[in-house]
């Protein structure tokens, strides 16, 4: 009989969202009359840009005539948009990186859980805690963890992201090949600064490390001094990959379309000791295993960079940002230590108690829905996430409540 991957079995169910709907069940059966306010959530409300809805509609009235139907595209991104991202997104920013640089997918989902596919099975890795996590499941799934104990599996290194550090790790003592890091970060909210990302450079540099660099939600990010792009760090070429998306930028998490840039100066080492190129390498792969963005979907995320596109995503960003301002004031002015919420749509709260007990008085007493920090990690515990992705009527209410209930830390 066949015999499946046994590392799928180490991986321990998350039991996140379902505990959270059966709590939610059990408040909407007891009080019928008090709507819920979901103030977890990580996708998007609001619509599409219209730039990005006008480019999507003339893309697929073109794919209805024959000079401008497309078929299969190149894997790797029509140029147009890789383009548009290589000079929007980082030449902009005096980043050295250039339009072959850039692979186009289907979403940072997808390219931060594969990207592991390419090196070695005995790569030793090191994640954040709390965390996104896709990054340690893509890896337990691998082989390259043992099993989990108490929380923790065994052999990934774990970087503590605690209020003592401002939730932004210091490079591990340990020696380890990979490092997942991700900033503005989820759950947190915490940005690195400058100097943060430079000692992290310069620590892979020196220890011949990958570092794999999630700047999902870096649209967020208002504070000038802040880094966009892990190339605004000198020698990163030589030592990141830089995965984005459209998805909270844009609105695209329907729609589908990211990108993970490769820089060609990236080099990792074969069994023999010799140097490969990683670019190459991942090239092989996405051309093996995917077959390109629909061809109407990149027109609507060139759209991004359009200057009409450009206005449209800023305000996009300003409201949901105008929403973290909200609930940042609210829960300061209640009393709770906070990050997050300046250069993210995610305000991490420390609860003063457990994640779990906070986030049942808070649906008890408001019916607001937050997310457990818990549920992202050990060093989640003791936390809370609220979104910024919501409508203000939503934001407004759900403060409102919880000032009337006289909630405090
Ligand atoms: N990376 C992080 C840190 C995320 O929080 C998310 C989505 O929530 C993603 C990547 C996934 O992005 P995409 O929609 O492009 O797959």
């Amino acid at each position: 009989m066949a015999r499946i991957n046994d590392h799928y079995l180490k991986l321990q169910a998350s039991y996140l969202f379902s505990d959270i709907a059966a709590r939610v069940d059990a408040f909407a059966k007891a009080n019928p009359d008090t709507p819920i306010l979901r103030m977890g959530i990580g996708d998007v409300t609001e619509p599409l840009p219209a730039a990005c809805r006008e480019a999507f509609h003339d893309a697929i009235d073109e794919m209805g005539t024959h000079n401008g139907f497309h078929g299969y595209g190149p894997e790797q991104g029509y140029p147009f948009l890789r383009e548009a991202i290589a000079s929007g997104d980082f030449q902009a920013r005096g980043c050295d990186i250039h339009a072959g640089e850039i692979f186009v997918s289907d979403g940072s989902k997808c390219d931060s859980g594969n990207i592991q596919e390419i090196f070695s099975s005995k790569a030793r890795v090191a994640i954040p805690d709390p965390v996104y996590p896709v990054y340690v499941d893509t890896n337990v799934m691998a082989g390259r963890s043992g099993f989990n104990v108490n929380g923790r599996y065994e052999g990934l290194v774990y970087l503590e992201a605690t209020a003592e550090n401002g939730y932004i790790p210091s490079p591990p003592k340990e020696a380890v090949d990979l490092v997942y890091l991700c900033f503005p970060n989820n759950p947190t909210g915490a940005c690195a600064t400058r100097e943060q990302l430079s000692e992290w450079v310069e620590w892979a540099r020196r220890h011949e490390a990958v570092l794999l660099y999630d700047a999902a939600y870096e649209a967020f990010i208002r504070d000038g001094s802040i880094p966009h792009s892990i190339y605004e760090i000198e020698g990163a070429r030589e030592c990141a990959i830089e995965f984005r998306s459209f998805s909270k930028k844009a609105g695209f998490t329907g729609v589908r379309c990211a990108y993970t840039v490769i820089p060609e100066d990236l080099v990792a080492l074969d069994g023999t000791g010799d140097r490969v190129s990683v670019h190459k390498l991942w090239n092989r792969r996405h051309s093996t295993k995917f077959n390109g963005v629909a061809y109407p979907v990149q027109r609507a995320a060139a759209a991004v960079f359009s200057e009409e596109g450009k206005a449209e995503v800023r305000r996009l960003i300003d409201f949901y940002m105008d929403n973290a301002d909200l609930i940042l004031g609210t829960m300061r002015e209640l009393g709770f230590a906070c990050a997050g919420g300046t250069n993210a749509p995610y305000v991490w709260i420390r609860a003063g108690q457990s994640s779990w007990d906070l986030f049942d008085q808070l649906l008890d007493s408001t019916g607001i829905v937050c997310t457990p920090g818990a549920g992202f990690g050990t060093c989640g515990e003791g936390h809370i996430r609220l979104s910024a992705f919501n409508s203000r009527e939503n934001v407004e209410e759900a403060m409102r409540r919880l000032r009337d209930a006289g909630l405090t830390a």
